[in-house]
């Protein structure tokens, strides 16, 4: 699961939870972005801190792992990058790759999609926002839907309103302690 995690949140937890059960995985591995090219017209929290937030919110969950490729990588994150690195390593995983829905559509704008979306099952998981069909087959995965984005956790962390249980409380100490989000 690819994202930039800037927090990382509830509902990321339970769509990775909620395919692990559905898709009976060995494990979901959660790989924050290091350069989200795509995101670039806005304020990213440093690789580092996007990483270490992402740990504390699975450390006690042994179905999920984090991998730091994309953070070590240089240059633009591109997920085809990451499975191909990924394949070499481990040539004998199955690999699955998933999304919101919301990101679905997006897909096509990313590098070498063509090739990224044949090299992984893509696994779009529902979640409120556009859903247009797409020129890839993808597996649908049920979830209780969170209406909770990233971005609207940092306008509340910045503002100072309420965000106990939608970040672990682990990270909300991380935030705090590091002084994250605050303008
Ligand atoms: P931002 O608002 O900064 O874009 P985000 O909440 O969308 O943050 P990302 O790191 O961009 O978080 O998301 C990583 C992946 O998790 C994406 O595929 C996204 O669609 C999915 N995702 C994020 N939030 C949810 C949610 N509440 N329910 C289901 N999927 C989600
Ligand atoms: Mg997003």
């Amino acid at each position: 699961m690819g994202g930039t995690f800037d927090p990382i949140h509830i509902g990321h937890l339970i769509a990775a939870s909620s395919v692990y059960e559905a898709l009976n995985l060995d494990s979901v591995v959660f790989i924050p972005a290091g350069d989200p090219w795509q995101k670039r017209d806005r304020e990213l929290s440093p690789g580092q801190q996007r990483l270490e937030m992402v740990k504390l919110a699975t450390e006690n969950d042994a179905r999920f792992q984090v991998s730091d490729v994309e953070i070590a990588r240089s240059g633009p994150t591109y997920a085809v990058d990451t499975v191909r690195e990924w394949k070499r390593l481990n040539p004998s995983d199955e690999l699955f790759w998933i999304v919101g829905s919301d990101a679905l559509s997006g897909i096509p704008s990313w590098h070498e999609w063509e090739a990224f979306v044949s090299e992984v099952t893509i696994v779009a998981v529902n979640r409120v926002g556009q859903n247009d069909s797409v020129p890839f087959d993808f597996v649908s995965v049920d979830m209780p839907e969170v209406r909770i984005s990233a971005t609207e956790l940092r306008d509340r962390f910045i503002n100072g309103l309420d965000t106990k249980y939608l970040v672990p409380k682990n990270v909300s100490q991380y935030i705090s302690d590091q002084g994250l989000y605050q303008t």
